[in-house]
């Protein structure tokens, strides 16, 4: 009986460690050529050099079901819904992955090249800089099927552990001109250590709600997530270093626009997580359940096209692109969409935590009454991911206004600002994923 007992406590002691198995892959995106940059609608050439090299990066996890999930995090300003539909069909084709169980995570560095049709209202370029762009965008889809693979064959023997620190960079920059304004924030750190059967670290996940918007200059760079994973990947030797964009949509690091500034930045969030991975951290059992769908979420007050010609005439160059953009996709679609399919995707790991993935520039309202909802201790709030195609205001930021609350919906290309029932829309949808969890 003492044997049997033995046996067994070792048979559990040996299947929790041998639950999970862990792989990492990154490739190196830095651009080949010049090209224009992302993010900032005011400047005015492509490239001209390369600050550091961006990536992405990719992390497979088994459970002990078997199943595997991977996430893949960027130093892009986006993935839009082609990119990410191209990318996760060929991962489910190649490799298995059901869609539900990869997902898409930019850092939103306004350093990166322009990838297909993101934000593209907001940028100046000519003609010319169409095929560089395409030419870029296409290598980088084949890059992140390749480097989810990569990943995948490296699955080995791991354990997990998951905790929060804080960093205090990220500042509400709705009330640098509206000090009116109330001016929430985000300034969790949540951490996922992977460690290898050997317990050397082998990847750090971290996450930050915060707009990689330090630098504005036309050289390449990850921006200050860029220069976070750099330093995280120099700590801890031989370890990937991976960034998740929280609901950062309304916060910038600020004071900023030096490159002493973002390495500043850079490093509070890496010394941050390190912070969080020298304390005692909470151990991650399988299994993983995913769940992702989709919810229409309706625009307000989508134009016409007579509405849109009166305003080909606009003295603002964005309102002019924007309806010289809408009455193209008019004239080849015969219509305009009254409302955008919005991923939501969930994760649970175990009883230990729990991500929520959502698209868009996430404001932070929906972290915190996320978090509020499904526990202050253990969810981790993405946003950025699987398709970066607007702002997503709460009802909150919709009725404030602003850039936040509709006129970004400019500059993304979009009919107009979302109807009143947008945040009631995605905080519904991510109960009903949530329940779907499998
Ligand atoms: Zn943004």
């Amino acid at each position: 009986m003492r044997y049997a007992i033995a046996f067994l406590l070792l048979c559990g002691t040996f299947r929790v460690e041998g639950a999970w198995k862990a792989g990492t892959a990154k490739v190196d995106i830095t651009p080949t050529e010049p090209i224009w940059l992302a993010g900032f609608g005011s400047r005015t050439r492509p490239s001209q050099g390369v600050r550091h090299k961006i990536w992405v990066k990719a992390l497979a996890l088994e459970d002990e079901t078997g199943a595997k999930t991977v996430l893949v995090t960027s130093d892009l300003l986006g993935f839009n819904r082609r990119m990410a539909d191209v990318a996760t069909r060929e991962a489910e084709r190649k490799y298995g992955i059901p869609r539900d169980r990869l997902a898409l995570n930019a850092s939103h560095t306004h350093s990166a090249p322009v990838t297909d049709t993101v934000l593209r209202v907001a940028y100046p370029f000519g003609p010319e800089h169409e095929p560089v762009i395409a030419r870029y965008t296409e290598k980088l889809l084949t890059q992140v099927v390749d480097v989810i693979g990569s990943a995948l064959a490296d699955l080995k023997p791991a354990t997990l552990e998951f905790g929060q620190g804080n960093a205090g960079f990220a500042t509400n920059r709705r009330r640098v001109r509206l000090r009116n304004l109330p001016g929430p924030v985000d300034h969790d750190v949540p951490v996922l250590a992977v460690k290898g059967a050997d317990g050397a670290m082998r990847a750090v996940v971290v996450g930050y709600a915060c707009h990689a918007t330090s630098l504005n200059d036309d050289l390449v760079s990850g921006d200050w997530p860029g220069f976070t994973q750099i330093e995280l990947e120099r700590s801890y030797p031989g370890a990937t270093a991976y960034f998740v964009t929280g609901a950062g949509a309304d916060s910038n690091p600020l004071p900023r626009r030096t490159e002493e500034l973002s390495k500043h930045y850079g490093g509070a969030l890496a010394e941050a997580a390190s912070q969080v991975l020298s304390q005692k951290m909470t151990p991650v059992t399988g299994p993983l359940k995913a769940a992702f769908g989709t919810v229409d979420l309706p625009f307000a007050d989508v134009p016409n096209r007579e509405q849109l010609q009166a305003r080909l005439d606009s003295k603002d160059q964005y309102e002019r692109r924007h309806a010289q953009y809408l009455l193209k996709r008019i004239e080849q679609d015969g219509k305009l969409w009254d409302h955008y399919p919005y991923p939501v995707q969930v994760w649970q790991f175990g009883n230990a935590f729990r991500m929520i993935l959502l698209g868009g520039e996430l404001v932070v309202d929906y972290a915190l009454r996320l978090k509020k909802q499904y526990g202050w201790m253990d969810t981790w709030i993405a946003g950025y991911t699987n398709d970066v195609f607007a702002y997503i205001p709460s009802l909150r930021v919709l009725k404030e206004g602003g850039y936040e609350g509709g006129g970004a919906m400019l500059v993304y290309g979009q009919p107009s600002p979302f109807s009143v029932a947008v945040e009631e829309l995605i905080v519904d949808k991510v109960e009903r994923v949530n329940k779907a969890l499998h």
